[in-house]
């Protein structure tokens, strides 16, 4: 069966008979949550936008947000429509200057320091950003169910391309460029709407879900599926499960520890830790 990327309002909330452990200050919660990690022996974060948006990379759901000004293009439209391909990379070209000016934060330079401390074998995302390769992660060790806008790809046989060459032959021709191998479309090598998820990325989170014992779902609204099912997943396997976000998410209810203060402020403390 092929899972396909989708917002989904799935209502965790009450399901568990278990009240959320909301913190009630910062200090409190950097305290508890340094505990937690203490005691841990497989920690697995997963991020979202929220933990890039102190590197200057907006939130695409967010009021203000990328996508309430530009509907986000599903796959279908972008294998359908050759204007939808050519407005894609549009966009994406716009955001290069930003993308590429991004360096790592607070947040990111914190779990970079749990995994090579040993205490976290790798790291689940959301983001494309490739922002946890350059604060230390090793990239087979970043599993990305979304994907990495920082190349692109073929999407008939998968033949990797750089930006610069694809940015070329747009402006060459005025219109997005086909795979030079198989003459299918070149799309960022991201995961749209409506698109497959990357089976091997699927496979690996679930194995390291299945097996941490301690999970930290960070900066994500966790209302995109199947990626939030990884946070559910981890706390139906035993492990404990922390959410670090600004705002309420929709599994706060299900979670030990609930910390809804910046992710910068919140991690910084166990950078270089
Ligand atoms: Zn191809």
């Amino acid at each position: 069966m092929v899972i396909r990327m989708a917002v989904l309002i799935v209502g965790t909330a009450n399901h568990s008979g278990l009240a959320a452990v909301i913190v009630k200050d910062l200090r409190s919660g950097v305290e508890q949550l340094g505990n937690m990690i203490a005691e841990a022996r497989c920690i697995l974060p997963f991020t979202g936008a929220g933990i890039s948006t102190e590197c200057g990379i907006p939130d695409f759901r967010s009021p203000g947000g990328l996508w309430t000004r530009n509907r986000p293009i599903a796959f279908d439209e972008f294998v359908a429509s050759a204007e939808a391909r050519a407005e894609a990379w549009r966009r994406r070209f716009a955001m290069e200057e930003t993308f590429a000016a991004a360096r790592p934060g607070r947040g990111h330079r914190a779990l970079a320091s749990l995994y090579k401390a040993g205490k976290a074998p790798a790291i689940i995302t959301q983001n494309i950003d490739n922002l946890h390769q350059a604060s230390g992660f090793k990239a087979d060790d970043v599993i990305e169910l979304h994907g990495n806008t920082t190349y692109a790809r073929c999407i008939g046989c998968g033949q990797a391309y750089d930006l610069p060459w694809v940015r070329a032959r747009f402006e060459e021709a005025g219109e997005a460029p086909d795979c030079t191998v198989c003459a299918e479309p070149v799309k960022t090598a991201t995961i749209s709407f409506g698109q497959a998820m990357p089976e091997d990325a699927m496979r690996r989170a679930t194995e390291l879900a299945q097996s941490c014992d301690l999970f930290l779902a960070i900066g994500s609204s966790l209302v995109v599926w199947p990626a939030a099912g990884f946070p559910l997943m981890a706390k139906n396997c035993g492990a404990k499960l922390v959410i670090i976000n600004n705002e309420p998410t929709e599994q706060d209810d299900i979670a030990d520890l609930v910390i809804h203060y910046d992710i910068g402020e919140t991690l910084g403390p166990f950078v270089g830790n």
